[in-house]
Protein backbone atom coordinates (compact mmCIF):
# COMPACT_ATOMS: atom_id res chain seq x y z
CA UNK A 1 0.00 0.00 0.00
CA UNK A 2 2.81 2.26 0.74
CA UNK A 3 4.10 5.03 -2.11
CA UNK A 4 6.40 7.45 -1.72
CA UNK A 5 4.02 10.44 -2.32
CA UNK A 6 1.80 9.09 0.76
CA UNK A 7 2.85 11.74 3.24
CA UNK A 8 2.42 14.70 0.25
CA UNK A 9 -1.18 13.13 -0.45
CA UNK A 10 -2.34 13.40 3.03
CA UNK A 11 -0.48 16.21 3.36
CA UNK A 12 -2.54 18.36 -0.01
CA UNK A 13 -5.61 16.61 1.68
CA UNK A 14 -5.30 17.95 4.94
CA UNK A 15 -5.00 21.53 4.38
CA UNK A 16 -8.21 21.43 1.81
CA UNK A 17 -10.17 20.25 4.93
CA UNK A 18 -8.54 20.31 8.51
CA UNK A 19 -8.29 23.07 11.03
CA UNK A 20 -5.65 22.66 13.48
CA UNK A 21 -5.85 23.32 17.22
CA UNK A 22 -3.17 26.01 18.60
CA UNK A 23 -1.67 26.98 15.02
CA UNK A 24 -1.83 29.41 12.72
CA UNK A 25 -3.02 27.36 9.46
CA UNK A 26 -1.02 29.48 7.09
CA UNK A 27 2.18 28.40 8.77
CA UNK A 28 1.26 25.34 7.25
CA UNK A 29 2.40 26.62 3.79
CA UNK A 30 6.32 26.75 4.99
CA UNK A 31 5.78 24.19 8.33
CA UNK A 32 3.64 21.46 7.21
CA UNK A 33 2.17 18.89 9.83
CA UNK A 34 3.38 15.67 10.33
CA UNK A 35 0.89 12.71 8.63
CA UNK A 36 1.12 9.97 10.86
CA UNK A 37 0.24 6.33 9.93
CA UNK A 38 0.64 4.50 12.51
CA UNK A 39 2.14 4.29 16.16
CA UNK A 40 3.43 1.72 18.28
CA UNK A 41 5.41 1.94 21.58
CA UNK A 42 7.15 5.53 21.97
CA UNK A 43 7.42 5.28 18.26
CA UNK A 44 5.21 7.74 15.44
CA UNK A 45 5.78 6.35 11.72
CA UNK A 46 4.61 8.67 8.94
CA UNK A 47 2.87 7.41 5.55
CA UNK A 48 6.20 7.34 4.17
CA UNK A 49 7.79 4.89 6.68
CA UNK A 50 10.09 7.43 8.65
CA UNK A 51 9.78 7.05 12.53
CA UNK A 52 9.96 9.65 15.34
CA UNK A 53 10.11 9.31 19.37
CA UNK A 54 7.17 10.55 20.76
CA UNK A 55 8.93 12.87 23.04
CA UNK A 56 5.41 15.00 24.12
CA UNK A 57 3.59 11.78 25.26
CA UNK A 58 0.97 13.34 22.30
CA UNK A 59 0.20 16.45 24.13
CA UNK A 60 0.93 14.26 27.54
CA UNK A 61 -1.46 11.90 27.30
CA UNK A 62 0.30 9.07 26.57
CA UNK A 63 1.43 6.88 29.11
CA UNK A 64 2.11 3.23 27.79
CA UNK A 65 3.24 3.83 24.08
CA UNK A 66 0.84 3.59 21.14
CA UNK A 67 -1.01 0.63 20.40
CA UNK A 68 -0.27 -0.99 23.74
CA UNK A 69 -1.05 -4.64 24.21
CA UNK A 70 -3.12 -4.95 27.07
CA UNK A 71 -5.07 -1.69 26.54
CA UNK A 72 -6.10 -2.73 22.74
CA UNK A 73 -6.90 -6.20 24.07
CA UNK A 74 -9.49 -4.50 27.11
CA UNK A 75 -11.34 -2.05 24.31
CA UNK A 76 -11.84 -5.21 21.89
CA UNK A 77 -13.31 -6.93 24.69
CA UNK A 78 -15.30 -3.89 26.15
CA UNK A 79 -16.16 -2.72 22.51
CA UNK A 80 -18.05 -6.59 21.43
CA UNK A 81 -19.72 -5.74 25.02
CA UNK A 82 -20.90 -2.70 25.67
CA UNK A 83 -19.58 0.40 23.51
CA UNK A 84 -21.97 3.31 25.45
CA UNK A 85 -24.70 4.03 27.10
CA UNK A 86 -26.35 7.04 28.52
CA UNK A 87 -25.39 7.56 32.00
CA UNK A 88 -28.33 9.37 33.76
CA UNK A 89 -30.69 7.04 34.68
CA UNK A 90 -28.02 4.07 33.80
CA UNK A 91 -24.62 2.89 35.17
CA UNK A 92 -22.87 -0.21 33.81
CA UNK A 93 -19.45 -1.76 35.29
CA UNK A 94 -16.79 0.25 33.94
CA UNK A 95 -18.25 3.47 35.26
CA UNK A 96 -18.66 1.40 38.53
CA UNK A 97 -15.31 -0.37 38.58
CA UNK A 98 -13.50 2.71 37.86
CA UNK A 99 -15.09 5.15 39.83
CA UNK A 100 -14.42 2.61 43.28
CA UNK A 101 -10.79 2.47 41.86
CA UNK A 102 -10.24 6.29 41.62
CA UNK A 103 -11.98 6.58 44.92
CA UNK A 104 -9.50 3.65 46.67
CA UNK A 105 -6.53 5.68 44.91
CA UNK A 106 -7.17 8.78 47.03
CA UNK A 107 -7.12 6.49 50.05
CA UNK A 108 -11.52 6.87 50.00
CA UNK A 109 -11.05 10.27 50.66
CA UNK A 110 -12.16 11.80 47.15
CA UNK A 111 -15.17 9.06 47.10
CA UNK A 112 -17.21 10.56 44.56
CA UNK A 113 -16.44 10.93 40.66
CA UNK A 114 -18.53 12.82 38.11
CA UNK A 115 -17.25 12.67 34.69
CA UNK A 116 -16.84 14.59 31.37
CA UNK A 117 -14.75 14.12 28.08
CA UNK A 118 -11.99 16.58 28.37
CA UNK A 119 -9.73 18.55 30.54
CA UNK A 120 -11.66 21.78 29.98
CA UNK A 121 -14.91 20.31 31.03
CA UNK A 122 -13.97 18.95 34.52
CA UNK A 123 -12.90 22.47 35.05
CA UNK A 124 -16.03 23.70 33.89
CA UNK A 125 -17.66 20.88 36.15
CA UNK A 126 -15.01 21.69 39.47
CA UNK A 127 -15.88 25.80 39.51
CA UNK A 128 -19.55 24.86 38.95
CA UNK A 129 -19.33 22.55 41.80
CA UNK A 130 -17.79 24.55 43.88
CA UNK A 131 -20.04 27.65 43.75
CA UNK A 132 -22.91 25.78 43.95
CA UNK A 133 -21.78 23.60 47.15
CA UNK A 134 -21.53 27.11 48.55
CA UNK A 135 -25.03 28.18 47.10
CA UNK A 136 -26.30 25.33 48.68
CA UNK A 137 -24.99 26.09 52.10
CA UNK A 138 -26.50 29.38 51.77
CA UNK A 139 -23.29 31.45 51.01
CA UNK A 140 -24.47 33.03 48.30
CA UNK A 141 -21.82 35.48 47.69
CA UNK A 142 -18.85 33.20 47.10
CA UNK A 143 -18.93 33.64 43.46
CA UNK A 144 -15.25 33.82 42.92
CA UNK A 145 -12.01 31.89 41.56
CA UNK A 146 -8.35 32.52 42.24
CA UNK A 147 -5.82 30.83 40.33
CA UNK A 148 -1.93 31.42 40.11
CA UNK A 149 0.25 33.45 37.86
CA UNK A 150 0.96 31.36 34.44
CA UNK A 151 -2.19 29.09 35.22
CA UNK A 152 -3.44 26.76 32.57
CA UNK A 153 -6.87 25.37 32.90
CA UNK A 154 -7.92 24.35 29.62
CA UNK A 155 -9.99 26.75 26.93
CA UNK A 156 -13.73 26.51 27.30
CA UNK A 157 -15.10 30.11 28.43
CA UNK A 158 -15.04 29.17 32.17
CA UNK A 159 -11.39 27.42 32.03
CA UNK A 160 -10.25 29.98 30.37
CA UNK A 161 -11.26 32.70 32.72
CA UNK A 162 -9.17 30.78 35.49
CA UNK A 163 -6.20 30.38 32.76
CA UNK A 164 -3.55 33.08 32.82
CA UNK A 165 -1.63 32.56 29.46
CA UNK A 166 -1.71 35.80 27.78
CA UNK A 167 -1.55 34.24 24.24
CA UNK A 168 -4.64 31.97 24.48
CA UNK A 169 -6.14 34.49 26.94
CA UNK A 170 -6.35 38.01 25.56
CA UNK A 171 -7.69 37.79 22.51
CA UNK A 172 -11.54 36.32 24.45
CA UNK A 173 -10.92 38.45 26.91
CA UNK A 174 -14.15 40.14 26.52
CA UNK A 175 -16.06 37.43 27.00
CA UNK A 176 -14.92 35.82 30.06
CA UNK A 177 -15.74 36.70 33.74
CA UNK A 178 -13.09 38.22 36.07
CA UNK A 179 -10.87 35.94 38.46
CA UNK A 180 -7.91 36.79 40.80
CA UNK A 181 -4.25 35.78 40.50
CA UNK A 182 -2.04 35.22 43.03
CA UNK A 183 1.54 34.74 42.46
CA UNK A 184 2.97 31.58 41.30
CA UNK A 185 5.49 29.64 43.32
CA UNK A 186 7.62 29.14 40.60
CA UNK A 187 11.47 28.89 41.43
CA UNK A 188 12.57 30.14 38.76
CA UNK A 189 10.76 33.73 40.02
CA UNK A 190 12.99 33.42 43.53
CA UNK A 191 15.53 35.83 45.07
CA UNK A 192 19.00 35.33 44.69
CA UNK A 193 19.58 32.98 47.65
CA UNK A 194 16.40 32.64 48.03
CA UNK A 195 15.55 28.48 48.21
CA UNK A 196 12.39 27.26 45.96
CA UNK A 197 10.31 26.39 49.30
CA UNK A 198 11.36 29.59 51.25
CA UNK A 199 10.02 31.26 47.32
CA UNK A 200 6.87 28.74 48.63
CA UNK A 201 6.57 30.39 51.30
CA UNK A 202 6.51 33.72 50.46
CA UNK A 203 3.56 33.00 47.83
CA UNK A 204 1.85 31.72 50.36
CA UNK A 205 1.92 35.29 52.30
CA UNK A 206 0.69 37.04 49.19
CA UNK A 207 -2.06 34.00 48.98
CA UNK A 208 -3.31 34.37 52.73
CA UNK A 209 -3.09 38.62 52.19
CA UNK A 210 -5.57 38.25 49.42
CA UNK A 211 -7.79 35.01 50.90
CA UNK A 212 -7.78 37.94 54.48
CA UNK A 213 -9.48 40.65 51.91
CA UNK A 214 -11.41 38.55 49.70
CA UNK A 215 -12.62 35.12 51.03
CA UNK A 216 -16.18 36.42 51.30
CA UNK A 217 -16.68 36.08 47.82
CA UNK A 218 -14.45 33.47 47.35
CA UNK A 219 -15.82 30.02 46.00
CA UNK A 220 -12.18 28.25 45.01
CA UNK A 221 -8.29 28.45 44.51
CA UNK A 222 -7.39 26.37 41.78
CA UNK A 223 -3.55 25.06 40.64
CA UNK A 224 -1.44 22.65 38.94
CA UNK A 225 0.18 20.79 41.90
CA UNK A 226 3.81 21.03 41.76
CA UNK A 227 3.93 21.79 37.20
CA UNK A 228 2.46 24.47 35.62
CA UNK A 229 2.35 22.77 32.18
CA UNK A 230 1.49 25.21 29.58
CA UNK A 231 2.87 28.51 31.02
CA UNK A 232 6.45 26.40 30.15
CA UNK A 233 6.53 23.65 33.27
CA UNK A 234 7.22 25.93 35.93
CA UNK A 235 7.96 23.68 38.78
CA UNK A 236 7.38 25.18 42.65
CA UNK A 237 8.37 23.48 46.28
CA UNK A 238 5.11 20.75 47.54
CA UNK A 239 5.59 23.31 50.46
CA UNK A 240 3.13 25.86 48.69
CA UNK A 241 0.76 23.12 48.10
CA UNK A 242 0.58 22.23 51.92
CA UNK A 243 0.10 25.87 52.99
CA UNK A 244 -2.14 26.38 50.14
CA UNK A 245 -4.75 23.81 51.86
CA UNK A 246 -4.57 25.17 55.49
CA UNK A 247 -5.05 28.66 54.16
CA UNK A 248 -8.00 27.28 51.97
CA UNK A 249 -9.47 25.32 55.13
CA UNK A 250 -8.88 28.13 57.41
CA UNK A 251 -10.89 30.68 55.18
CA UNK A 252 -13.47 28.28 53.91
CA UNK A 253 -12.70 28.40 50.27
CA UNK A 254 -12.33 25.05 48.11
CA UNK A 255 -8.97 23.71 46.60
CA UNK A 256 -8.98 22.35 43.05
CA UNK A 257 -6.32 20.35 41.91
CA UNK A 258 -6.13 20.74 38.39
CA UNK A 259 -4.25 17.24 37.73
CA UNK A 260 -5.51 17.11 34.65
CA UNK A 261 -1.70 17.03 33.33
CA UNK A 262 0.45 15.97 35.90
CA UNK A 263 -1.60 13.53 37.98
CA UNK A 264 -1.24 9.36 36.70
CA UNK A 265 2.11 8.98 37.87
CA UNK A 266 3.38 12.18 35.50
CA UNK A 267 4.96 14.02 38.68
CA UNK A 268 6.54 10.81 40.43
CA UNK A 269 3.75 9.84 42.81
CA UNK A 270 0.51 8.74 41.47
CA UNK A 271 -1.49 12.11 42.42
CA UNK A 272 0.87 14.98 42.72
CA UNK A 273 -0.63 16.18 45.93
CA UNK A 274 0.20 13.20 47.73
CA UNK A 275 3.47 14.23 47.91
CA UNK A 276 2.35 17.78 49.81
CA UNK A 277 0.30 14.86 52.00
CA UNK A 278 -2.76 17.32 51.27
CA UNK A 279 -6.40 16.10 50.09
CA UNK A 280 -8.08 18.85 48.16
CA UNK A 281 -11.69 19.25 47.49
CA UNK A 282 -11.81 18.65 44.28
CA UNK A 283 -9.73 16.67 42.04
CA UNK A 284 -9.86 17.23 38.25
CA UNK A 285 -8.10 14.42 36.10
CA UNK A 286 -8.32 13.74 32.11
CA UNK A 287 -5.30 13.13 29.53
CA UNK A 288 -3.40 10.07 31.14
CA UNK A 289 -6.57 8.70 32.52
CA UNK A 290 -7.08 6.30 29.78
CA UNK A 291 -3.24 5.89 28.65
CA UNK A 292 -4.00 8.81 25.77
CA UNK A 293 -6.78 6.31 24.14
CA UNK A 294 -9.80 8.11 24.47
CA UNK A 295 -11.07 11.27 25.78
CA UNK A 296 -12.45 11.29 29.37
CA UNK A 297 -12.41 13.30 32.37
CA UNK A 298 -13.13 12.79 35.92
CA UNK A 299 -13.82 15.36 38.81
CA UNK A 300 -13.33 13.59 42.01
CA UNK A 301 -14.69 15.55 45.58
CA UNK A 302 -15.33 14.81 49.02
CA UNK A 303 -18.89 13.19 51.54
CA UNK A 304 -19.13 16.64 52.65
CA UNK A 305 -19.20 18.11 49.13
CA UNK A 306 -21.47 15.36 47.54
CA UNK A 307 -23.70 15.60 50.66
CA UNK A 308 -24.40 19.40 50.06
CA UNK A 309 -26.63 18.35 46.95
CA UNK A 310 -28.04 15.69 48.42
CA UNK A 311 -31.78 16.30 48.50
CA UNK A 312 -35.33 16.38 47.63
CA UNK A 313 -34.97 19.20 45.01
CA UNK A 314 -33.75 18.72 41.36
CA UNK A 315 -32.50 22.12 41.16
CA UNK A 316 -30.06 21.55 44.73
CA UNK A 317 -28.72 18.73 42.60
CA UNK A 318 -25.67 19.15 40.30
CA UNK A 319 -26.75 20.32 37.11
CA UNK A 320 -24.64 19.58 34.16
CA UNK A 321 -25.57 17.14 31.55
CA UNK A 322 -23.28 16.03 28.86
CA UNK A 323 -24.17 13.10 26.83
CA UNK A 324 -20.86 10.83 26.49
CA UNK A 325 -20.48 10.70 29.92
CA UNK A 326 -18.70 7.99 31.69
CA UNK A 327 -18.40 6.12 28.27
CA UNK A 328 -17.73 2.42 28.58
CA UNK A 329 -15.44 2.01 26.18
CA UNK A 330 -13.47 4.97 28.05
CA UNK A 331 -14.13 4.00 31.25
CA UNK A 332 -12.58 0.49 30.15
CA UNK A 333 -9.37 1.97 28.59
CA UNK A 334 -9.20 4.00 31.90
CA UNK A 335 -9.38 0.52 33.92
CA UNK A 336 -6.57 -1.60 31.21
CA UNK A 337 -4.44 1.50 32.38
CA UNK A 338 -4.46 1.18 36.13
CA UNK A 339 -4.29 -2.37 35.59
CA UNK A 340 -0.88 -1.62 34.18
CA UNK A 341 0.15 0.57 37.09
CA UNK A 342 -0.41 -2.34 39.27
CA UNK A 343 0.80 -5.38 37.30
CA UNK A 344 4.02 -3.76 36.34
CA UNK A 345 4.83 -1.31 39.55
CA UNK A 346 4.77 1.97 37.49
CA UNK A 347 5.52 4.23 39.93
CA UNK A 348 8.54 2.37 41.44
CA UNK A 349 9.87 1.63 37.85
CA UNK A 350 9.71 5.24 37.08
CA UNK A 351 10.96 6.42 39.89
CA UNK A 352 14.70 4.55 38.78
CA UNK A 353 14.26 5.16 34.85
CA UNK A 354 13.75 9.13 35.93
CA UNK A 355 16.84 9.28 38.21
CA UNK A 356 18.66 7.30 34.81
CA UNK A 357 17.31 10.18 32.36
CA UNK A 358 18.20 13.12 34.64
CA UNK A 359 21.91 11.36 34.92
CA UNK A 360 21.79 10.51 31.12
CA UNK A 361 21.02 14.52 30.92
CA UNK A 362 23.80 15.82 32.80
CA UNK A 363 25.56 17.21 29.54
CA UNK A 364 22.90 18.79 28.58
CA UNK A 365 21.97 20.29 31.76
CA UNK A 366 25.34 21.58 31.71
CA UNK A 367 25.67 22.59 27.99
CA UNK A 368 26.71 26.38 28.27
CA UNK A 369 23.26 27.33 26.38
CA UNK A 370 21.06 25.29 28.76
CA UNK A 371 19.43 27.68 31.51
CA UNK A 372 17.35 25.99 34.59
CA UNK A 373 17.58 22.42 34.06
CA UNK A 374 14.82 21.02 36.02
CA UNK A 375 12.72 17.64 36.58
CA UNK A 376 9.86 16.35 38.52
CA UNK A 377 9.16 12.77 37.76
CA UNK A 378 8.87 12.09 34.00
CA UNK A 379 9.00 15.71 33.29
CA UNK A 380 12.16 17.36 31.98
CA UNK A 381 12.45 21.02 30.83
CA UNK A 382 14.83 23.89 30.45
CA UNK A 383 15.30 27.30 28.72
CA UNK A 384 17.30 27.20 25.47
CA UNK A 385 20.19 30.92 26.39
CA UNK A 386 18.66 32.41 23.35
CA UNK A 387 16.90 35.79 21.81
CA UNK A 388 16.00 34.26 18.43
CA UNK A 389 12.04 34.76 18.76
CA UNK A 390 11.34 31.76 16.05
CA UNK A 391 13.41 29.04 18.56
CA UNK A 392 10.79 27.03 19.09
CA UNK A 393 9.74 26.49 15.32
CA UNK A 394 13.07 25.79 14.31
CA UNK A 395 14.05 23.42 17.32
CA UNK A 396 10.32 21.54 16.53
CA UNK A 397 11.91 21.16 12.60
CA UNK A 398 15.32 20.21 14.11
CA UNK A 399 14.48 17.78 16.48
CA UNK A 400 11.46 15.89 13.59
CA UNK A 401 14.95 15.99 11.15
CA UNK A 402 16.54 13.73 14.10
CA UNK A 403 13.63 11.85 14.67
CA UNK A 404 12.51 13.18 17.98
CA UNK A 405 8.67 15.03 17.81
CA UNK A 406 8.97 17.74 20.54
CA UNK A 407 7.19 21.01 21.10
CA UNK A 408 9.14 23.97 22.78
CA UNK A 409 6.84 25.98 24.51
CA UNK A 410 8.85 29.77 23.72
CA UNK A 411 12.32 29.12 24.51
CA UNK A 412 10.95 26.42 27.00
CA UNK A 413 11.96 22.60 25.35
CA UNK A 414 10.59 19.70 27.37
CA UNK A 415 10.78 16.57 27.66
CA UNK A 416 7.95 14.43 28.30
CA UNK A 417 7.92 11.00 27.48
CA UNK A 418 5.42 7.56 27.42
CA UNK A 419 6.44 5.68 30.65
CA UNK A 420 7.59 2.92 28.65
CA UNK A 421 10.63 4.79 27.01
CA UNK A 422 13.54 1.87 27.63
CA UNK A 423 17.38 2.82 27.77
CA UNK A 424 18.32 3.39 24.27
CA UNK A 425 14.93 5.44 24.03
CA UNK A 426 16.44 7.36 26.36
CA UNK A 427 20.24 8.12 25.06
CA UNK A 428 18.45 8.40 21.49
CA UNK A 429 15.94 11.16 22.91
CA UNK A 430 18.88 13.06 24.41
CA UNK A 431 21.32 12.88 21.68
CA UNK A 432 18.43 14.20 19.55
CA UNK A 433 17.61 17.05 21.88
CA UNK A 434 21.10 18.17 22.44
CA UNK A 435 21.71 18.00 18.49
CA UNK A 436 19.00 19.96 18.05
CA UNK A 437 20.01 22.84 20.48
CA UNK A 438 22.95 23.17 18.63
CA UNK A 439 21.63 23.06 15.24
CA UNK A 440 19.34 26.34 16.50
CA UNK A 441 22.36 27.78 18.28
CA UNK A 442 25.09 28.86 16.09
C1 LIG B 1 -4.41 20.10 29.12
C2 LIG B 1 -4.82 20.74 30.39
C3 LIG B 1 -6.14 21.16 30.60
C4 LIG B 1 -7.20 21.09 29.54
O1 LIG B 1 -7.41 19.79 29.09
P1 LIG B 1 -8.06 19.56 27.63
O2 LIG B 1 -8.37 18.12 27.58
O3 LIG B 1 -6.99 19.97 26.66
O4 LIG B 1 -9.25 20.44 27.56
C5 LIG B 1 -6.46 21.69 31.84
N1 LIG B 1 -5.54 21.80 32.80
C6 LIG B 1 -4.28 21.40 32.64
C7 LIG B 1 -3.32 21.52 33.78
C8 LIG B 1 -3.86 20.88 31.42
O5 LIG B 1 -2.57 20.54 31.24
Amino acid sequence: MKTTSDNAQWLARSAGAVWHPCTQMKQHETLPPLPIARGRGVWLYDYDGRRYLDAVSSWWVNLFGHANPRINAALHEQLETLEHVILAGCTHAPVVELSERLAALTGGRLGHCFYGSDGASAVEIALKMSFHYWRNRGRTAKTGFISLSGSYHGETLGALSVTDVALFKDTYAPLLRQSAQVPSPDWRLAADGESPRDFARRCAHALEAHLEQHHHETAALIVEPLVQGATGMAMHDAEYLRLASALCARFEVHLIADEIMIGFGRSGTFFAHEQAGITPDFLCLSKGITGGYLPLAAVMTTDTVYEAFYDDATARGFLHSHSYTGNALACRAALATLDIFAADAVIETNRSKSAALTLAAAALAQHPRVRNFRNTGMIWAFEADTTDATFAGHFHQAALGRGVLLRPIGNTVYLMPPYIIDADEISFLLAATQGALEDCLT
